[in-house]
């Protein structure tokens, strides 16, 4: 029996992907072009069907533990139109030496209508215990083409909320955006032309580094992930929606993206209710809403799936289409899609 999966292998992958000589190991090019094509095809089937798709812009995995066939199946049973989905390095695989995990590759073989191909989570152990060996890894994967977008990388990450549960404090993150890491990292999407998330805590001291850098590599484009979450209210006094609009008015390739949680998400921590787009009752405050619909294109959907809640994907989806839902139409579909088609592929979706 031929199954999808096969046809796909064989009409699909073979001419997206190139063999490129003088790589070590054969390493591949993939073709954007082509993809570029499957993932339009993918989104207007969406639309024509009468429902939103969106573009998660970030979400990671850990990819010896990935039940791909299920992820599949879970977007199409929930309009997910494409998915940036990154490998963390884990514990385990950087004992055993690898710097750059090549799940892309496996999920554009087996499904290249819906992921893009994107580089490695930068977290601990890779990016503080090998951060030269590990950017390496990404560059070589940037400058062969063989990724579309670089991240996330954890410079100022607090531990998560289930890694508080879990009793797990030691990823309390903190590589100075303006040190050496970090300028390696603005420096490549300078070169390359590869966008790059970040996760960076809201803070005061943390905000003039970060206009510093985005002062001093204005062709970097820098994706800050989680609009609006702020642990701890009292460390970050000068984080408005007003801040936000300077920004976005100082530096045209600076992007947020809206992974956060619901009205109710607590960060344990410090006890406070952390995404704080929301009023009380649930409803976007004006003053976020009237940001994004001000600046839609430069607003990206995402999702924020991680290798412990993959399985929490239905959940995920609700509460972010329920956040879509409150953005007027136009900006809904710039929000959803449009912005990340534009910043990946410097065009307007067709
Ligand atoms: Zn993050």
């Amino acid at each position: 029996m031929i199954t999808r999966r096969r046809l796909l292998k064989t009409f699909c992958v073979l001419p997206l992907v190139v063999c490129l000589p003088g790589f070590g190991k054969a390493a591949n090019i993939v073709e954007f072009s082509k993809l570029k094509g499957l993932y339009a095809q993918r989104l207007k089937k969406i639309l024509a069907a009468g429902e939103l798709p969106y573009i998660d812009i970030e979400s990671s995995c850990n990819s010896t533990n990935l039940d791909l066939d299920s992820l599949a199946k879970s977007m199409d049973r929930h309009n997910i139109g494409l998915m940036a989905l990154s490998a963390d390095i884990g514990k385990g695989q950087f004992k055993k030496g690898v710097r750059f995990d090549r799940l892309s590759e496996q999920l554009l073989a087996s499904y290249p209508d819906r992921f893009i191909p994107v580089g490695n989570g930068g977290q601990p152990p890779a990016l503080t215990e090998a951060a030269d060996e590990f950017l390496d890894a990404q560059e070589a994967a940037a400058r062969t083409k063989q990724i579309m977008l670089l991240g996330e990388f954890e410079f100022r990450h607090y531990p998560s909320p289930r890694q508080v549960k879990r009793n797990e404090l030691e990823r309390d993150v903190h590589i100075p955006l303006d040190g050496p890491t970090g300028h390696r990292v603005f420096s490549l999407s300078e070169k390359t032309g590869i966008p790059f998330q970040i996760h960076y805590e809201v803070e005061d001291d943390l905000l003039a580094p970060l206009e510093n850098m985005l002062t001093q590599y204005p062709q970097a484009k820098v994706i800050w992930c989680h609009l609006a979450q702020i642990r701890y209210l009292e460390r970050a006094s000068r984080y408005t929606p007003t801040y936000v609009d300077t920004l976005l008015k100082r530096f045209p390739n600076l992007y947020f993206d809206t992974a956060f949680g619901d009205s109710g998400s607590i960060y344990p921590l410090s006890n406070q209710r952390h995404a704080r787009v929301w009023a009380n009752d649930g409803s976007l405050k004006a003053e976020w809403l009237d940001l994004i619909v001000a600046s839609p294109q430069r607003f990206l959907s995402a999702l924020d799936l991680g290798g412990d809640r993959l399985y929490r994907i239905s959940e995920y989806d609700e509460k972010h289409r329920a956040f879509l839902q409150q953005l007027p139409p136009e900006t809904r579909h710039q929000v959803a899609y449009r912005s990340a088609w534009s910043l990946l592929f410097g065009e307007e979706f067709p």
